[in-house]
């Protein structure tokens, strides 16, 4: 744990008390302050009281006198409006920040960051790896794992925090500044919370606040919106290293992933050849490894191998085993079209299990991708539905359980016996019709793929 010693003698307000608002509490405590702190939810204010702090509601008397209203990342600051201990602590002339924050004014830290609409938990977690595999002392958090006050405190100018921020992070991070910043891409998501397109881009370009000379900015820029910020960086001129990546067409000046190779500069530098990290998606967030690895003074022959030896994250394209001779990948991460549409598109000769909880729009999006799909094992409640847009162009079975869907795909796996084909679980659909979370979905299909022989040696170790 981060002890907030520099609160030392303050009282504080936090808000939201799921994992990451009572790691920041007991921090603050650790450190000196007086806490005083709510959660709208009963369950997350019983789990507080149980680590021996005792609830208050955040009321205009409360916040009087804080220095502080430390929120958690999952509480509107702005959009649709914002909560009411927002507007609470605003009136008070309170300030609002976040967990990562009070993190950056503690230890003046070496960090790189890492947004992006899709792929920062793989990319974060890759670069992570891969510079630990050097003997660097590295701690991985924020918006993925543990929460950045868990993690260990480094001692000044020594460790780097690699920390996967969302939009709402960089929100209540008014201080941020990466020594390494990586923005992967912005497609439109989470605008309920963020008002327009437009002003979700600006916060994502915060990732990039503060950078100055001997800091580097990694930029995807293959959609509009990273594009014009990374015209806007060119032109600000701070001094910063920028550099641009894409999965389109190979950069002269920047780094490329594209027809199964990394260019560095336009000069090739390794191929694509990882199983764990398969698909041109892929490709997008190891091209933007390789070019922090690169700013980071890693060589190339360190970086691929720290790229080759990683396992992948759970539930994302996570290979769990062979049944058979036939992989099974977990994709219970994919709960919607658009991810699936990924996961598709990274392998040949799909036996594909899907359905679940319906998204609306269905899979009509996915018939380009019909061709890949040898057959198809549906689940839950949005089976029906998914067997009708498949219709004739694609063989299915309505298998209502993940049991039954993993021994249908094997059998006609096994049956067809292809080269090159897998197992898919890509459901394309929330798990709540018959699990509690992806997380549940994916661990019964590793449970599964074990209990039919699956060697599980990665979904072990994921
Ligand atoms: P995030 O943390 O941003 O949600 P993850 O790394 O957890 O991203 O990946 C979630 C899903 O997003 C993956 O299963 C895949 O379908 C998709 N994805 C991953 N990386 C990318 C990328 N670079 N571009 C587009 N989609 C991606």
């Amino acid at each position: 744990m981060i002890a907030l010693t520099h609160t030392r003698g303050q009282t504080w307000a936090v808000f939201g008390l799921a994992r990451s608002g009572l790691a920041t509490a007991q921090a603050l405590v650790a450190g000196g302050a007086e806490v005083r702190l709510w959660d709208d939810n009963e369950a997350s204010r019983a789990a507080a009281e149980a680590a021996g702090f005792r609830a208050t509601p955040l009321d205009d008397a409360a916040l009087a006198g804080c220095a502080g209203l430390a929120l958690a990342p999952g509480v509107p600051l702005t959009h649709p409006m914002p909560h009411q201990v927002v507007a609470n602590a605003h009136r008070a002339g309170v300030p609002v920040l976040g967990d990562i924050e009070l993190l950056l004014r503690e230890l003046k830290p070496v960090v790189y960051g890492v947004t992006g609409t899709n792929g920062k938990s793989t990319t974060t977690a890759l670069l992570a790896h891969v510079l630990s595999a050097t003997g660097r002392n590295i701690a991985l958090g924020g918006n993925i794992g543990t929460p950045v006050l868990a993690l260990p405190r480094h001692a000044a100018g020594e460790g780097v925090y690699v920390l996967e921020m969302s939009s709402y992070q960089l929100d209540l991070t008014p201080g941020w500044q990466a020594k390494i910043a990586i923005l992967l891409n912005i497609t439109p998501d989470h605008l309920d919370r963020h008002g327009t397109l437009e002003n979700y881009a600006a916060i994502k370009a915060r990732i990039f606040a503060g950078q100055g000379s001997g800091d580097t900015a990694v930029i995807g820029v293959d959609d509009d919106h990273c594009r014009a910020i990374h015209a806007e960086l060119v032109r600000k001129n701070t001094g910063r290293k920028i550099v641009p990546v894409s999965i389109a067409r190979i950069l002269n000046d920047g780094v490329s992933a594209v027809d199964g190779k990394v260019y560095d500069n336009g000069r090739e530098v390794f191929a694509l050849d990882f199983p764990a990290l398969p698909g041109a998606h892929n490709g997008q967030n190891i091209a933007c490894v390789y070019a922090a690895a690169r700013a980071a003074g890693l060589d190339v022959a360190t970086i691929r191998a720290g790229i080759a030896s990683f396992l992948g994250l759970k539930h994302r394209l996570q290979r769990v085993g062979m049944v058979d001779g036939i992989p099974c990948i977990n994709d219970s991460k994919a709960t919607n079209a658009d991810s699936t549409a990924k996961a598709l598109a990274s392998f040949e000769t799909i036996y594909w299990i899907a359905g679940g909880k319906a998204k609306e729009g269905g899979i009509a999006s996915l018939r380009p991708f019909f061709p890949r799909i040898r057959h198809a094992s549906l689940i839950g409640e949005a089976a029906k539905d998914f067997a009708v847009t498949l219709g004739d162009a694609v063989s299915h079975t309505l298998c209502g359980t993940l049991d039954k869907a993993l021994d249908d795909a094997l059998a006609v796996a096994r049956r067809e016996k292809l080269k090159g084909a897998v197992v898919l679980l890509s459901p394309a659909c929330a798990s709540f019709d018959q699990f509690k979370s992806f997380e549940y979905r994916g661990d019964e299909f590793i449970r599964l793929v074990g209990e039919r022989g699956g060697l599980n040696e990665q979904g072990a170790a994921a």
